[in-house]
């Protein structure tokens, strides 16, 4: 490729809002068969909602979601938010929690009231010894209509389950298809749980899924997907930096932490994952051109 072109070609992009980090990208770019997603923040929103509070027998719901928002206020996670906020709406108070642990990937635990509360993902209170059967098949019913399970423990026993869902990004399921059209497949790499993941990605037409991967995994996670392949990943927060940086090209969104755009090749300035295809499309004709 001459510097003239490449240089030509990221003018373009640049107009288009995609920043080509490094001139090689725009021509890694061009043999890309697979392109990985992060679920949470490039595909979706990234602004959870609760939508569904089931407490077991003898336990108040109001106070299953009060103690675990209480808990989660010292959490920075976006369910966290989801949990609080939801706790707010009810009128609900917020009290001081101590002994505050984050399980990255897993949950959260503290003291509040006198009581031990947990709140997270069905293997974390698998991981606290605690039985989660009685929940199964609400847990079955939501997680397939793409909500994500969660847990609350109250002094080691199951209070409850609740849900938070996610919004699709407007653009997520066009960008999908626009790349299917220009013959590259689709997949999506997530710490949710798997049935969950599974229901969005459908709802996404994705080829593949890799859930319950923890914030370490996901670099191991895009070598399994690899297969041999020219792979590039897409994604937006503090974790993907080290799969942004594997990948043969890493593209970040522009909205995202400082540390993703700094692992990445190309960085998509405006309109999320709307640009990725366009940033395909945009490497191959350059190339075409020069070649
Ligand atoms: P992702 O951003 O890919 O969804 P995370 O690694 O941040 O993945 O989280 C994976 C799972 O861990 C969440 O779906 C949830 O079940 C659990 N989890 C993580 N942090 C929390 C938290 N603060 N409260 C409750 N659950 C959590
Ligand atoms: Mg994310």
């Amino acid at each position: 490729a001459t510097p003239a072109a490449i240089m030509t070609g990221t003018g373009r992009a640049a107009e288009l809002g995609i920043l080509f980090r490094k001139g090689e990208a725009l021509q890694s770019l061009r043999d890309v068969t697979l392109i990985a997603f992060d679920k949470t923040g490039t595909l979706t929103r990234g602004k959870p909602e609760l939508t569904d509070l089931d407490a077991a027998p003898g336990v108040s719901a109001d106070d299953a979601l009060r103690l675990a928002a209480s808990v989660e206020a010292r959490s920075e996670h976006p369910i966290a938010g989801a949990l609080v906020a939801a706790a707010k709406a009810r009128g609900l108070a917020i009290v001081e929690a101590r002994d505050f642990a984050a399980t990255p990937g897993m949950g959260v635990e503290a003291t509040a009231e006198g009581r031990k509360i947990a709140v997270g993902a069905a293997r974390f209170m698998t991981a606290l010894g605690l039985d989660i059967s009685a929940f199964d098949a609400t847990a079955a019913r939501l997680s397939a209509e793409g909500k994500t399970p969660l847990y609350v423990a109250i002094d080691g026993k199951l209070a409850a389950i609740l849900c938070v869902a996610d919004a699709l990004e407007e653009t997520s399921v066009a960008a999908v298809a626009a790349l299917h059209a220009q013959g590259v497949a689709t997949a999506m790499i997530t710490g949710d749980d798997e049935r969950t993941a599974r229901a969005i990605a459908a709802k996404l037409g994705m080829d593949e899924v890799i859930a319950g991967v923890l914030p370490e995994g996901k670099v191991a996670a895009l070598q399994r997907l690899r297969e041999g392949r020219r792979i590039a990943f897409v994604g937006d927060g503090v974790n993907d930096a080290p799969a942004l940086a594997a990948a043969d090209v890493g593209i970040a969104i522009g909205t995202g932490t400082d540390i993703a755009i700094e692992a990445a090749d190309v960085v998509l300035m405006s309109g999320h994952v709307s640009k990725v295809p366009a940033a395909l499309a945009l490497s191959r004709a350059t190339m075409r051109n020069i070649a």
